[in-house]
């Protein structure tokens, strides 16, 4: 602990003795990203952006900088994070609140890492919303319809969602703005969490009688071990016939396989997926040209009851802003060597 406080006030003092710039690799950037950060640039600190994600092959795009700003796919297993520390980059600053994606154990002792724990919970909250009711309304049915003047509105069916019931998984920030919007629209809220909070307009239920009595599930717990395929064949079996899954959290609550077959099945009603199990190497990227090797994204895409935006649900001018000022007020704490309050645990290797 003393070596780590020691080595950052050192570092803090050669950069004020000369003046250093701080210098900052921004990986998988894209043009947003840049719109969003390029007012924080001033003459002590470089902001460097690279479109490609940070990875074992790319690490080295970081060296002689001080701090490597990622986002939710890039991949910081022990490999990177070892090279990190090796070129002398002493903060990973995650723009984004879910940090599944860094080997904490790893850099235990090598480099810090902040995060954005909070932007804006509305703008993920609204995108489930968003796509929940083009689900149900088949708006983007009706969108194609319309562009080539097809005004017919057979099979354009819907439903209401007044009185009916939804079943939120993970009732932190966005998970309670979501159990809100929910009850503005007269639904009937269930809520699991691991860890309950009062401030919850929802009744709390066992997982499993929210996964038996929902109409619609929407996901909104972290990944970790315990909630890796949260998801299963099994929950799918024991869900109601033409139940909705929303998921704007992170793919990998969801069995992918489990989920294509539900919907083959006709068990499932309809899925509305901002986020994908093996998204990593597909999403923010422009595949329009090219053969996608993913059998079961490809297939689950095909499905005119499946609905997927590529991690889109934080995009909002509002949470871009936040995040940039966020992440821009960390780097610049980290530097002065003061307590950013966004730092996440490191722990042990098992
Ligand atoms: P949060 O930390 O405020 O809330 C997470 C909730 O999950 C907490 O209440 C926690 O107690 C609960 N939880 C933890 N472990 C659980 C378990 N095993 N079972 C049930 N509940 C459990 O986080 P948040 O800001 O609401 O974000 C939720 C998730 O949304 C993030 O983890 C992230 O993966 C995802 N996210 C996605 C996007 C996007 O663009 N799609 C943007 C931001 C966040």
């Amino acid at each position: 602990m003393f070596f780590v406080c020691g080595r950052r006030i050192y570092y803090g003092f050669l950069r004020i003795m000369w003046k250093m710039k701080t210098r900052i690799a921004f990986f998988d950037a894209k043009e947003y990203d840049k719109a969003a950060f390029q007012p924080y640039a001033n003459d002590q600190t470089e902001f460097i952006f690279y479109d490609t994600k940070l990875c074992e092959n790319t690490v080295g795009l970081a060296r002689d900088c001080d701090v490597a700003c990622v986002f939710v796919n890039d991949d910081v297993n022990a490999a990177v994070i070892e090279k990190l520390s090796g070129f002398g980059v002493k903060l990973l600053a995650l723009r984004c609140a879910g940090y599944n994606n860094v080997d904490l154990a790893a850099c235990r002792g090598k480099i810090t890492v902040v995060r954005v724990p909070s932007y804006s919970p509305y703008a993920v909250a609204e995108h489930a919303m968003a796509m929940l009711l083009c689900s149900v309304r088949r708006i983007h049915k009706a969108y194609i319809r319309t562009k080539d003047f097809n005004f017919s509105l057979n099979g354009l069916t819907g439903f209401d969602l007044h009185g009916k019931t939804v079943g939120v998984i993970g009732t932190g920030k966005i998970g309670k703005v979501f159990i809100d919007i929910c009850n503005g629209f007269g639904m009937k809220t269930l809520a699991y969490d691991k860890f309950p909070s009062d401030s919850v307009g929802a009744e709390y239920v066992g997982l499993d009688q929210l996964i038996r009595t929902s109409d619609i599930i929407s996901l909104h717990c972290p990944l970790n071990a315990e909630t890796e395929h949260i998801i299963n064949g099994e929950s799918i079996a024991a869900m109601k016939k033409g139940a909705i899954i929303i998921n704007t959290s992170r793919g990998e609550l969801i069995d992918s396989e489990a989920l294509l077959s539900g919907i083959k099945d006709r068990k499932i009603g309809a899925a509305c997926l901002d986020v994908y199990e093996e998204e990593s190497e597909l999403f923010f990227e422009d595949y329009s040209g090219h053969i996608v090797n993913d059998d079961t994204l490809a297939r689950l895409i095909t499905m005119p009851n499946v609905i997927l935006t590529s991690h889109q649900a934080f995009l909002t001018e509002e949470a871009l802003n936040a995040i940039a000022a966020a992440t821009v007020e960390n780097i610049e704490k980290f530097t002065q060597n003061l307590p950013t309050g966004n730092e996440i645990g490191y722990p042990e290797r098992k």
